[in-house]
């Protein structure tokens, strides 16, 4: 076998033709989502409303095993993928480990993250049904650029809610959906009723996410060839990812190399849902014995102290009920926190996963997160998302045991995107200011109060 490259790289032909649906490889299918009013599992006509017919379908298919990717997104897809799959070698020698670490990194498009893969797909397929704009909402800003993009290249207008307090502090990423033709509304806004209703009650508030998808679920129900679209959590959103997965598997198999543990960071579990996709099918069908670890911020905990239960995806009730590892839609994380993976909940399939033991979970404080967002910065280049630095930290650790214990093993990690406009997080850090906050059991406990009754 030929010395792996720094860069293993795919041809536009070795692309993905078809994403991987982990859900067909399961024994224990998650639990199907559920009306609120009824208890009785979603039908394809009601979810129909808010999402795209063809998001619907895909949600709610448990048996197919690929479903292809049309050509309309692999064109997009084009412009960006296959993106590069990286053999830490500089972190490894940093390291003096006797572990192989790999990592696939997702942030080179200007949305700076892996959610232009399902921004592209959930947007073509808006478009074929004939809807003409699009809504959503934002928090860190990633979802809402990508999806500003995709509705550039599509021709579909995009409506974005970003959250008033992210905007104000990150108001250039207004400024790059702006350049793509989206427009964007600081949320909570006068332009919906549950905006106004949330203003005449808090009028100084810097709103939430929870508030910012109400704003765009009315929108989206109230206006003519309109749809509302998500950045993760949903199954169809991991669906899509699984090109992240798939791509590093081609990769990987052409230089012999299994991974012997693959770790993601998780917010609402997309992008680690679509690393693993492949490799958990493999395990699943009992062909392979690799380890999985979501990590996971110490402050937003819901794998690693959460409850496996139906609740809310928003914190305004108005989604429809999930069975996930969840803090409770009424948990709101520490203002202290800096990336993403702010979100109280877990997409359900890894939920289901993790429940019956196929996936492991841990978490960790952000200032030893930046510890190593840093010492990655400086040895492989790219200065990443704090988001992605979770897994950095995660991988670390597993090169770090391997040192002690000799085990050659191979890490494949997924490096989500970049950090450039989290400065701010990366200046407190560098002044020593930054400060951790675990939530304590009756922090916790409040988030658990909230959660519906269903039995
Ligand atoms: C959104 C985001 C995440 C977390 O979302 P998942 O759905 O859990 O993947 C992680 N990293 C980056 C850079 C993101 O933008």
């Amino acid at each position: 076998m030929s010395k792996i490259p720094y860069k293993l790289y795919l041809t536009e032909e070795e692309a993905p033709k078809a994403w991987l649906n982990i859900r067909a490889f399961m024994k224990n299918k998650p639990a199907p989502i559920i009306n609120p009013g009824t208890h009785a599992p979603c039908t394809a006509e009601e979810l129909s409303h808010v999402f795209c017919d063809e998001a619907v379908k895909q949600e709610l298919n448990e048996t197919d095993k690929y479903i292809e990717i049309p050509e309309g997104i692999r064109d997009f897809y084009k412009m960006f993928r296959p993106s590069p799959l990286v053999r830490a070698y500089n972190l490894e020698k940093l390291l003096d480990t006797p572990a192989e670490i790999y990592y696939k990194f997702e942030g080179n498009n200007t949305s700076g993250s892996h959610k232009l893969n399902s921004a592209a797909a959930q947007v073509y397929y808006a478009k074929e049904q004939g809807i003409t704009t699009v809504t959503t909402e934002t928090g860190a800003g990633q979802w809402g650029t990508a999806l500003s993009m995709a509705g550039a290249f599509y021709g579909v207008k995009v409506k974005v809610y970003m959250v008033k307090g992210s905007a104000m502090q990150k108001p250039y990423r207004k400024n790059v959906m702006e350049t793509y033709g989206a427009s964007v509304t600081p949320s909570p806004s006068d332009t919906t009723n549950v905006g106004r209703a949330i203003l005449k009650e808090m009028p100084d508030t810097t709103g939430s996410l929870g508030c910012a998808i109400s704003e765009a679920v009315e929108e989206a129900v109230s206006t003519p060839n309109t749809r509302y679209l998500l950045g993760s959590v949903l199954n169809h959103v991991l669906l899509h990812q699984s090109v992240i997965g798939l791509e590093c598997k081609t990769a990987l198999d052409k230089y012999g190399v299994t991974p012997d543990v693959v770790i993601g960071c998780a917010g609402g579990g997309s992008n680690l849902g679509g690393l693993m996709a492949p490799f958990m099918a493999d395990k699943l069908e009992g062909k392979s014995n690799t380890e999985f670890i979501a990590v996971e911020p110490a402050s937003c905990p819901s794998f690693t102290r959460g409850r496996f239960a139906y609740d809310f995806g928003d914190t305004g009730k108005m989604t429809p009920l999930i069975k996930m590892y969840t803090l409770g839609s009424g948990f709101i994380p520490s203002p202290n926190h800096a990336g993403g993976l702010r979100y109280h909940g877990m997409n359900s399939v890894l939920s289901q996963l993790y429940h019956d033991g196929y996936l492991k979970a841990k978490s960790y404080e952000q200032t030893n997160v930046f510890e190593a967002a840093v010492m990655f910065a400086r040895c492989e280049g790219t200065l990443p998302a704090p988001e992605s630095s979770h897994a950095i930290r995660a991988a670390v650790d597993e090169a770090l045991k391997c040192k002690e214990t000799g085990e050659h093993k191979k890490i494949l990690f997924g490096l989500t995107g970049t950090g450039y406009f989290d400065l701010a997080a990366y200046d407190s850090f560098n002044k020593g200011t930054m400060t951790d906050y675990i939530p304590t059991d009756a922090d916790l406990q409040k988030g658990f109060d909230s959660l519906p009754k269903v039995d």
